[in-house]
């Protein structure tokens, strides 16, 4: 039992025991009873009032002094408030703290309410959307009007982020990315990406130029090679013919990757040509031939599509990619496995896949499998001669597609690669 608790008791027995004893002597009982207990009730009123006194006063200072019962309360009310004093300025120090780290912030940081209105931003928000005192609580799609910026708010998918001009100031791209937090909120983190896009075009511009221009120093050197080794070998020195042959095959590499360079970078700078039906059956039977001629007729090809196989695209870009993933499946697995092309459709989609039964690809590598030059086994790869480029190829060939590329594999068992058409 709490001490003061007992303190109390013993005063009340006391009290009771002292009356009990006063009464009997002075032959009033139950007078003196009556007028003991409305004392104590008095001065535990007393108690009382100058409790709430102190608390009315916001309980700041010490609490009234007092034992038993009211002694404990007071001391634990006391405690209580000086715990939630400390707990109050700790808040308001890491509230300063916190405002100060968002002031100092790059990235704009805006929070939105339940009802997507403003609630609050940082001063990076302000400086690059222009947003003024005025506009706390009003909905964000008045203060940002341009219709992707609605659609992005009002269907709620924050999945990937939304670039946009600056409202203000069109040459200036940013980055919208949200999040949903606490009671349904949003914080929408802006981040100025005009740099970071300039950068990028012009890696884009320096990879087409550089492999645009090694085109033509390549085809002077294929040349001459090609001459060479149409000479009669007896009449040259004995070291040559070899040293003519490995840079033949060279050169030969160099052209594949120039030509993939240009390629991805074209891919990657200019936007889809007109789109065309393309039938894929056709498409595949010039691919197919390559491919028994690169296999020397050492794979089973197979071939199967549904009717009538249109795609509405480029058929220039679909070639480079499905040859891509056929090309691959003969390169990258030994002889005598099949290798099976199908083209199906559904309700949704048209679907090519190209299955081998071949070595497969160990599944850590499959994510990466179209980041450029990325191998799952370089030494194979290298002596198969490829690029390391056919897949994102195929990746950003099947992204002006509409297209939508996924690879299952298990090792030692074969791959599939299918590529999805989204059609309406
Ligand atoms: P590469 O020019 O090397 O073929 P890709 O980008 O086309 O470059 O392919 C990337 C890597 O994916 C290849 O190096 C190879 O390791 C792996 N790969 C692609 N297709 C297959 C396949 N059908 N079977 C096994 N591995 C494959």
């Amino acid at each position: 039992m709490q001490q003061g608790l007992r303190v109390e008791l013993q005063r009340i027995i006391l009290l009771a025991l002292a009356l009990a004893i006063a009464g009997f002597f002075n032959g009033y009982q139950t007078l003196t009873m009556l007028l003991g207990g409305g004392l104590y009730m008095a001065w535990t009123l007393l108690k009382i009032f100058r409790l709430y006194s102190w608390l009315n006063a916001g309980g700041l200072g010490a609490p009234p002094d007092a034992t038993g019962v009211w002694g404990d309360i007071s001391d634990q009310l006391y405690r209580l408030q000086k715990r939630n004093t400390r707990a109050r300025s700790d808040l308001r120090a890491l509230v300063k703290r916190v405002r100060k780290i968002t002031a100092a912030l790059d990235e704009g940081l805006i929070i939105l309410d339940e009802e997507r209105t403003v609630d609050w931003w940082n001063p990076a928000a302000s400086r690059l959307l222009g947003l003024r005192s005025e506009d706390l609580h009003q909905p964000i799609t008045n203060l940002l009007r341009a219709p992707t910026f609605v659609q992005f708010i009002q269907c709620g998918d924050f999945e990937y982020p939304l670039e946009l001009s600056a409202p203000n100031e069109p040459q200036r791209l940013l980055q919208f990315s949200a999040r949903v937090f606490g009671d349904n909120e949003i914080a929408l983190v802006i981040m100025d990406i005009t740099r970071l896009r300039q950068l990028e075009e012009m890696r884009k511009e320096f990879v087409g130029n550089i492999s645009h221009e090694l085109r033509t120093p390549l085809t002077v050197l294929t040349g001459y090679i090609e001459t060479l080794l149409d000479q009669d070998m007896q009449e040259l020195p004995a070291a040559w013919p070899k040293a003519l042959r490995q840079m033949s095959q060279q050169t030969e590499r160099m052209n594949l990757l120039a030509e993939d360079l240009v390629m991805l970078s074209r891919l990657e700078t200019t936007t889809l040509p007109l789109k065309v039906p393309v039938n894929l059956e056709q498409l595949f039977e010039p691919i197919i031939d390559n491919a028994r001629a690169l296999s020397g007729d050492k794979h089973n090809i197979q071939f199967s599509a549904c009717h009538q196989p249109l795609l509405e695209g480029d058929a220039k870009e679909l070639h480079s990619a499905l040859s891509n993933l056929v090309y691959n499946a003969v390169k990258h697995n030994p002889q005598g496995c099949d290798i099976d092309i199908a083209i199906k459709r559904d309700a949704n989609a048209l679907s090519v896949s190209v299955s081998d039964t071949g070595l497969g690809i160990d599944p850590i590598h499959i994510p990466r499998l179209t980041e450029r030059f990325y191998r799952a086994d370089s030494s194979r790869a290298t002596q198969s001669g490829g690029t390391g480029l056919g897949l994102a190829i195929v990746k950003h060939v099947l992204l002006r597609h509409n297209g939508e590329l996924t690879i299952k594999s298990t090792l030692g068992k074969g791959a599939t690669f299918t590529c999805r058409f989204a059609q309406s």
